[in-house]
């Protein structure tokens, strides 16, 4: 049976073709999988499991619908979904993984992450990392009205944005050490993750052991998704229709 993940799809209100692609990729091909994995950043923002915006409601249906159908649901958090949290869990049927994780299946055990944790020459990002992801930090983010908090993400959004625009493209990258790092402690050969928004496939020798590294791409111009069962792990690009895009704004209600 074949397990499939993605992860970066940044879904937002504003990019509707987006969602649209990936309710029929949970609709199609997905129902055949025996799980889901999503490594995160599968929302553009994420302020709470109690934001009754319609744009996420129906996305969590969707999701729902693909877990009662029997197929496995795994979430990890990215840096721009990192408060999922239990109601998401509930709501989708799904389970959220720690970040790493290890999975077994076919014979393989594979380290699964975000990856923005291996992206260690951004000093600044990491500080911030480490922050939102203190139990104190959230409680009291958390405790904010859905208003309050919009408005909080959209300030942080602008910032990050202004942070990585002023950043050398190789700061944002995964570091080489790191890498070889994860896999040498989780005695792995496989690491799967997303992030970069960089997909591929890169074998590489640690400790004189082959390795191999694959990138699940962002959704932005078209689907990113990995395959994983008796044949190995491949990487493959789900094509958009060009006129996807336009066809659904010109549809939708302002
Ligand atoms: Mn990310």
């Amino acid at each position: 049976m074949t397990l499939l993940v993605v992860s970066d799809l940044h879904l937002d209100a504003a990019r509707p073709e987006i969602a649209e692609q990936f309710d029929a990729f949970l609709a199609g091909r997905a129902r055949a999988a025996r799980a889901l994995y999503v490594l995160g950043d599968l929302f553009e923002v994420w302020i709470g499991d109690d934001d009754p915006d319609p744009h996420k409601r129906a996305i969590v249906a969707s999701l729902k619908a693909l877990s009662d159908a029997g197929v496995k649901l795994y979430f990890m958090r990215g840096n721009r979904d990192f408060l999922l949290g239990e109601r998401f869990c509930r709501d989708t049927g799904g389970e959220l993984l720690t970040d790493p994780s290890i999975a077994t299946a076919h014979g393989k055990r594979v380290l699964l992450t975000h990856g923005d944790a291996l992206c260690t020459d951004d000093a600044p990002y990491q500080r911030l990392r480490a922050l939102v992801r203190e139990p104190r930090w959230q409680t009291q983010f958390l405790a904010l009205s859905v208003t309050q908090r919009e408005s909080l993400a959209a300030e942080a959004r602008a910032g990050s944005k202004a942070h990585t625009s002023g950043q050398p493209a190789m700061l944002m990258d995964v570091n080489a050490r790191a890498i070889e790092r994860v896999f040498r402690e989780a005695n792995v050969d496989w690491l799967v993750h997303g992030h970069t928004h960089r997909p591929g496939v890169t074998p590489l020798l640690v400790d004189g052991r082959p390795r191999t590294r694959l990138v699940t791409g962002d959704w932005y111009s078209q689907g990113s998704v990995l395959t994983w069962d008796a044949d190995g792990l491949r990487l493959e690009a789900l094509p958009r229709a060009p006129g996807a895009a336009r066809a659904v704004q010109a549809g939708a209600p302002e």
